[in-house]
């Protein structure tokens, strides 16, 4: 029972947690955000290394809907494009526990084709807005050749503009998974389970034989 009150207690704490990064969120001013990329600069130089794994960690996290948009737009199936994120949580039946989906490689993303993305239209928020990200609201930047180019007030807004929706959707996706989840707990079935917004996906565990 103390338990029980306990994971109920951190968890409330996290969601007014969440809830009030979620209004803070929706006040980031665009505009400033935007200066600050025109002012570092940028301009994607269509090398797609960050698409392939030779330069670095190519791994792309993927929201629910975003997977059900590539799904729907090129007739393909949730599990052809994504796999749980790895993870070191197991339950006491040795299941594993995740809270991500990222799409699947071999070795560079399986929507590289001849240097292109092939979904390029509803490419996923990450990459939409590499190498920008937004942590704790901050602005940051990852390793890319283009940073430092000269950038127009139009493609810097732009960017601001997808930042932060990004952001916003990241703490909307911790809220309801956060609602939905009821902790390391065995009895789906499969062997691996990804919590997200929609509650618990249960699988087969096939990371090792399509990357
Ligand atoms: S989805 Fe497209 S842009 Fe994103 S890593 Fe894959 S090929 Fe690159």
């Amino acid at each position: 029972m103390i338990k029980a009150t306990s994971h109920t207690t951190m968890k409330q704490n996290e969601l007014s947690r969440l809830e009030k990064t979620l209004r803070e969120a929706i006040l980031i001013d665009e505009n400033k955000l935007a200066d600050e990329i025109k002012y570092i600069g940028f301009k994607c130089r269509r090398c797609s290394r960050c698409c392939r794994e030779e330069f670095g960690d190519n791994t792309v996290a993927i929201f629910p809907f975003e997977i059900k948009k590539i799904c729907r737009i090129h007739g393909l199936k949730w599990r052809e494009i994504v796999l749980p994120a790895p993870s070191q949580d197991v339950d006491p039946e040795g299941n594993i526990h995740t809270f991500e989906w990222v799409l699947r490689k071999k070795e560079d993303c399986i929507f590289l084709e001849n240097g292109l993305c092939k979904i390029y239209g509803c490419r996923p928020y990450i990459c939409r807005t590499y190498p920008f990200y937004l942590l704790d609201g901050k602005l940051m930047v990852s390793e890319c050749g283009g940073i430092g180019c000269p950038i127009s007030s139009k493609d810097s807004i732009k960017i601001a503009l997808l930042l932060k929706e990004r952001y916003i959707a990241e703490i909307k996706e911790s809220i309801s998974l956060l609602g939905k989840f009821r902790g390391f707990k065995p009895g789906g079935k499969g062997n691996v389970c990804v919590h997200d917004s929609e509650g618990e996906h249960w699988m087969a565990n096939d990371a090792d034989r399509n990357r």
